[in-house]
């Protein structure tokens, strides 16, 4: 596995977003037949090579959303009420409908390690985080083609796609 390097990361992804995004487009256009079945495999090609403890770079750059539930569960573990918890750490996203971190990066993210200071009880939108092969492809291509400016693991997978796929 190796260390991520945010560096040269956003040195390719602002060489090939666009390339990239066009290949999803295409994708999403005309799914090749064994699509499904291939990206579970190239999902775990990925967590092989990619280091999400040197990485972070959801945690630091993007917000998850927290359902209900995520906030009944977090805010008693700190004692809090569900209104206290999201006064002191949400706002109300009214364009998506969710409710979403106030500040980047994560008030739950140790930075010296790179470690979420509530992985046992996190979001789910968190221990679902990248969604790299969790549903059909196609049906996650707005998250992917999201995503891929944020997330190494994102990124790697298209790129293992694009190379094997001649869409
Ligand atoms: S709750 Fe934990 S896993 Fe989720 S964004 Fe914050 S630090 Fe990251
Ligand atoms: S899920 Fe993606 S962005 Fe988050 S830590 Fe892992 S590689 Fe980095």
């Amino acid at each position: 596995m190796q260390a991520v390097n945010l560096k040269s990361f956003k040195q390719k992804i602002g060489r090939n977003k666009t390339a990239f995004k066009r290949f999803l487009n295409r994708v999403n256009k005309n799914p090749p037949k064994n699509i499904d079945e291939l990206t579970p495999k190239l999902e775990k090609e990925v967590w092989k090579e990619v280091d999400c403890l040197s990485c972070a770079n959801c945690c630091k750059t993007m917000t998850p959303t927290y359902t209900p539930a995520d906030i009944k569960r977090i805010s008693a573990h700190f004692g809090q009420t569900p209104k206290q918890f999201k006064d002191q750490w949400l706002k109300f996203d009214k364009k998506e409908g969710d409710w979403q971190n106030k500040i980047q990066p994560c008030q739950f993210l140790n930075l010296k390690t790179n470690m979420c200071s509530i992985y046992e009880i996190r979001p789910t939108d968190c221990s679902g985080f990248p969604y790299l092969s969790i549903k059909k492809i196609t049906d996650y291509m707005h998250v992917h083609k999201q995503n891929i400016e944020y997330c190494p693991a994102t990124y790697k997978m298209v790129e293992k796609m694009q190379k094997l796929l001649s869409v």
